[in-house]
């Protein structure tokens, strides 16, 4: 008998992915998503596949499911510092109230969980690279805090159903990961400067640039999150390439990358944008036996070709997605 796996946030970026790699390995798999961020055609390859059940649920809301789980994946989440300032209200309640509901449900069906944490939970970090052991520094009433208070919320209460219920549980804590299925107007920064180089737009630069991210590839941290699923640790584990770069070196990068004659422009810093971020991997490396694979060479000529080959469509649809619909708050 396949063992049965619950996600959610499957049609989204990194919920798709896990999707797929679920299947591979012989689990069947329940897939939830209610779309706010995220796209159908991500999953349409699986909708006839006869391991895969699609539900289109909010996870805010009571999660009924009347048939056995031996695991949860739990990714709904917008991620995107532009996606959670338009639904900040949206962001707070999935991390909360929906990681509540999947604890509930992971102890009603006795499953094993694991949530999908961040790096923002450091926050504009003082130190520098980041391992699991610093606490962070957050701005809670700032923009972003929707998203990071949220995140730190959702570690709370896994541990307390760890610590209190001796529920199974597990923590990444994801660090920028990028790749094919990301939404080109999500207004992450990958997306971004792919879609105004296909454009033929300037590359919008904020600050001065010199800020630094470390991007990992999608498929070297699903099989990130896939060891750890099966390891027996339970506080948190940081996934993420430790290759560090600044966003102005990686805007030249994309421009050569891409052929691009188009210059870069520099716009105002958004509240609280970190200023350096790079996982330690350390423990990563010893509990799982994980490093990361791809370059970012590799890896965004891999992410471009994606996006390349994306519809007319949704190449020119520059506009941002209209999350009303979705709302019912
Ligand atoms: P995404 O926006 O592509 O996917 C999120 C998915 O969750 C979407 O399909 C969305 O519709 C769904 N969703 C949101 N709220 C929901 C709700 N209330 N009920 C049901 N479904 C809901 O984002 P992603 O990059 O795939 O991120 C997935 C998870 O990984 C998130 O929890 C995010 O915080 C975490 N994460 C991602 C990164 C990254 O670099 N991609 C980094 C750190 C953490
Ligand atoms: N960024 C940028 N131009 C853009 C989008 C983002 O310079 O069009 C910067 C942003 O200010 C941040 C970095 O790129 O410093 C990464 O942003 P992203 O939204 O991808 O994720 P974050 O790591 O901030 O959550």
């Amino acid at each position: 008998m396949s063992k049965t796996i619950l996600i959610t946030g499957a049609a989204g970026f990194l919920g798709s992915h896990l999707c797929d790699r679920f299947i591979v390995e012989g689990f069947r798999i329940l897939g939830m998503d209610n779309f706010i961020t995220g796209d159908k055609d991500n999953i349409q390859h699986l909708f006839d596949h006869p391991n895969f059940h699609f539900i289109e649920h909010d996870v805010t809301v009571h999660i009924d499911i009347k048939e056995p789980i031996d695991y949860i994946l739990h990714f709904a989440s917008p991620a995107s510092p532009i996606d959670y300032l338009k639904i900040p209200i949206q962001t707070l309640k999935v991390g909360s109230l929906g990681t509540h509901n999947l604890l509930g449900l992971a102890k009603a069906k006795n499953a094993r969980i694991l949530i999908a944490s961040t790096s923002e939970v450091y926050g504009d970090p003082l130190v520098h690279p980041q391992s699991e052991n610093y606490f962070g520094n957050v701005n809670s009433i700032g923009p972003r805090g929707v998203y990071d208070e949220a995140k730190r919320f959702q570690e709370a209460i896994t541990m307390a159903y760890h610590r209190f219920h001796g529920l199974e549980t597990r923590i990444a804590r994801i660090f920028n990961t990028y790749g094919p299925r990301m939404r080109l107007n999500d207004g992450r920064v990958i997306p971004a400067f792919m879609g105004q180089a296909l454009r033929g737009e300037n590359l919008s630069v904020f600050g001065k640039g010199t800020q630094t991210r470390s991007f990992c590839y999608v498929d070297d941290l699903i099989e990130g999150i896939y060891r750890l699923l099966f390891s027996d640790y339970s506080n948190p584990v940081n996934l993420g390439n430790p290759d560090e770069i600044t966003i102005i070196e990686f805007a030249d990068e994309i421009l050569k990358l891409t052929n691009s004659n188009q210059k870069i422009i520099f716009k105002s810093l958004p509240e609280d944008d970190p200023l350096k971020r790079q996982p330690d991997i350390t423990l990563a490396k010893k509990l799982l036996n994980w490093t990361p694979q791809i370059s970012r060479a590799e890896g965004m000529k891999l992410t471009f070709n994606y996006f390349q080959n994306l519809s007319k469509e949704k190449l020119t649809k520059i506009d941002h997605k209209d999350f009303s619909k979705h709302i019912k708050q």
